[in-house]
């Protein structure tokens, strides 16, 4: 999930995506989406919000992670399920099944 955004430009401080005020743009918040990645990774306190957060990011930056309507609904149906606590991965489990249907 990770990107490359070292050449998207900067503007005026503020990611053009989400619109988050970072100096470095665009850079700034996909280094920050990155460390929060990696404390996912490196702490399980964190790590059940990993489906949370990916889902999250690729809503707010829609032009580098929604390249279809199945993975829009694949984020936002997460991003629904998450309030479901433990039943959320079989929530998504049902959700994927049914995306990757006919
Ligand atoms: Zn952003």
């Amino acid at each position: 999930m990770m990107g490359n955004v070292e050449n998207e430009p900067v503007s005026a401080g503020r990611c053009e995506a989400c619109g988050a005020k970072l100096p470095e743009g665009a850079a700034g918040c996909q280094r920050l989406f990155d460390e929060v990645v990696a404390k996912e990774f490196s702490d399980y306190r964190y790590g059940r919000l990993h489906r949370l957060t990916v889902d999250t990011y690729s809503m707010q930056h829609p032009e580098r992670y929604m390249r279809s309507g199945k993975s829009f609904m694949a984020h936002l149906t997460g991003m629904c399920a998450a309030p479901e606590g433990n039943q959320a991965e079989s929530v998504n489990r049902e959700i994927q099944r049914w995306l990757n249907g006919k």
